[in-house]
């Protein structure tokens, strides 16, 4: 928890979107301290739409975001990355409104910020640091976070089918564990899910080279990463829809059966609870007023 970080140099790469199946070129571009993570369609004359919860947009089994008269989707596994990788600051340009899927894990936008390096931007580092506990619940899903000094994140699942019943997994999220134990995690859907999405027009650029397909006798796919990949990509997810809180956040994240709704409807709350947190320049050292320009808003004030 130091100083801010952007990119190095400008990377890029192309990719189908999941739900329209139209090609997509991302390009990341290094950008100033302070100005968060924007979203840039190219095909709009350079409108943006910043990453913030403010600009919560439709949600399609993906997080999207609208502002501006734009609006983008399947931002989640970008942010994960981009957040994970400690990247403050970058420019997303698209030139469609989806972000490609890649092979429906983060580890493609992991290599792509490796690639671009890493740049420090010189001024401090803010962090979310949870004072109290925030919880929300919808029915059987739950989602809550508590004090902690460091990002971590524990998530159980649970499906009512033979391959897939329970699975909870707990992992301290820094760089190193972000990229080896859950940036390679992919999607998953059951097949008769898909094949309703497809009934429906979405997910037409779905298929085993960029998700795990559950059958209902096996994983259509052959091969799993790893055994419990399932609840490893629900974590991935959590990460990518909490980055529009717009601070790396210091707090446990407990979470049960959640989803992006509920990731999403929950880094809204978060924000809204102001009692319950506090923005920090260094980890429970100091304490600062939420800056004007921040995605929080102007009207915050905190205890010095
Ligand atoms: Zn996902």
């Amino acid at each position: 928890m130091d100083s801010q970080r952007t990119l190095r140099r400008q990377v890029s790469c192309a990719g189908i979107g999941l739900h329209s199946g139209n090609k997509v070129t991302l390009s990341l571009k290094p950008a100033p301290a302070n100005s968060g993570i924007r979203f840039r369609r190219t095909d709009l004359g350079n409108l943006e739409i910043q990453a913030t919860v403010a600009n919560l947009a439709g949600m399609h089994y993906a997080t999207g975001l609208a502002q501006n008269e734009g609006s983008v989707e399947t931002v989640e596994h970008l942010l994960a990355a981009l957040v994970s990788l400690g990247i403050d600051n970058v420019i997303v340009e698209l030139n469609y409104p989806e972000v490609p899927i890649m092979d429906g894990s983060a580890a493609p936008f992991v290599y792509l910020i490796q690639e671009a390096g890493i740049r420090p931007l010189g001024v401090p580092k803010r962090a979310l640091r949870v004072r109290e506990p925030i919880e929300l619940t919808r029915g059987d899903k739950r989602i809550a976070l508590y004090p902690c000094d460091h990002f971590k994140i524990t998530y159980s699942i649970s499906f009512d089918h033979p391959l897939l019943r329970h699975q909870a997994r707990t992992v301290s999220v820094t760089e190193d564990s972000f990229v080896e134990e859950i940036a390679p995690a992919r999607t998953f859907g059951f097949l008769k899910e898909v094949e309703l999405l497809r009934q429906h027009g979405l997910a037409l650029g779905g298929s085993l080279e960029n998700a795990i397909v559950i059958g209902e006798t096996g994983v259509l796919n052959n091969q799993l990463r790893f055994e419990d990949e399932f609840v490893r990509h629900k974590i991935l997810d959590a990460i990518g829809d909490l980055a529009l809180v717009g601070y790396p956040v210091l707090g446990h994240l407990v979470a049960h059966r959640g989803g992006h709704a509920l990731h999403t409807a929950f880094a809204a709350k978060l924000l809204a609870e102001r009692h319950a947190w506090e923005i920090v320049e260094e980890p429970g050292i100091v304490s600062v007023p939420v800056p004007a320009s921040s995605p929080v808003g102007s009207t915050a004030t905190l205890r010095p």
